[in-house]
């Protein structure tokens, strides 16, 4: 193959269906000739996945159920085993109780509160310590924030703690991965239509918003955030790791929208 990744095999982790950001990145990893390995989460899943990843003509398919240290250490065993190495992973995995994901913080209990962290936050450090022991030749690590983790946005609640935690832990493990030539970075992703971003209240209200009042007057693609992905996943930045990258049409950089105008 040819291409941006050609000779390049890494690990997706966090495709649902066909608009998981997962496989917004997944397809743009292809194009540029990636060979690409996935997992899915439970038996639910793993049918509407296979199809997908057939189209790509991609056959490692593993089920990983990130709660579960052994599922995590049975699907390293098996890349190991059949690959040998990677070049890069893929974390786009998060969960939170969707009673929680309106209302108050506040009103968060300690429960969901650990559930969050460990699927949302922890899951990425005990992936990267996996990833890194099949990494000799160095390699790229990369996860999903949201503009939450940085300031409130409605209803993101105890997930925008975890994203706050997720980011802190990006810029740690760039700092213990960088002497092996891993980088490691966040892509801040804008509002998008998928099962975990339909899951927040008012969902539809945010996307509204951010259309209407971000610099580009548009809501992001699972092809653009990809682009970005491509990016940060290959050659084209091998001198960045720790970063948090928004990728929102610019929303992150307004304060404040202008006053609405109605001749406008
Ligand atoms: P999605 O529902 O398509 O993907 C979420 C994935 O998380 C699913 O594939 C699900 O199986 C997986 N997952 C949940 N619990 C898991 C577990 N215990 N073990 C293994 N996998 C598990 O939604 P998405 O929007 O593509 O989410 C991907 C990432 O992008 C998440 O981290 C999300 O927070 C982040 N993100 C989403 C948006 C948005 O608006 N949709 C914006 C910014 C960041």
């Amino acid at each position: 193959t040819t291409g941006l990744m050609a000779g390049k095999r890494g690990l997706i982790m966090g495709v649902a269906n066909n608009h998981s950001i997962a496989w917004g990145i997944a397809s743009s990893l292809a194009r540029e000739g990636a060979e690409l390995a996935f997992t899915y989460q439970g038996d639910a899943f793993r049918k509407r996945v296979e199809p997908l990843i057939q189209s790509i003509g991609a056959s490692f398919l593993a089920p990983c159920d990130v709660e579960d240290d052994a599922s995590i250490a049975a699907l390293f065993d098996r890349l190991a085993a059949e690959w040998g190495s990677i070049d890069f992973l893929v974390h786009a995995i998060a969960y939170s109780d969707k009673e929680e994901l309106k209302g108050r913080y506040l009103d968060t209990t300690a429960d969901n509160f650990s559930r969050t962290m460990r699927i949302s936050c922890y899951s990425f450090t005990a992936l990267a310590k996996r990833a890194a022991a099949i990494m000799p030749n160095g390699g790229s690590l990369l996860t999903l924030t949201y503009l939450g983790a940085e300031r409130v946005m409605p209803n993101y609640n105890v997930m925008g703690v975890a994203k706050a935690a997720l980011e802190a832990s990006v810029r740690y493990l760039a700092a213990d991965l960088g002497p092996q030539g891993i980088r490691v970075n966040t892509i801040s992703a804008g509002p998008m239509r998928t099962l975990a971003g339909s899951a927040i209240g008012d969902a539809r209200y945010v996307f509204r918003f951010n259309q209407q009042n971000s610099p580009l007057r548009k809501n992001v693609t699972l092809d653009e955030v990809g682009g970005a992905a491509l990016y940060l996943l290959g050659p084209l930045s091998t001198g960045v790791t720790g970063e948090v990258h928004h990728v929102d049409a610019g929303y992150h950089a307004i304060g404040m929208p202008p006053a609405p105008r109605n001749s406008e």
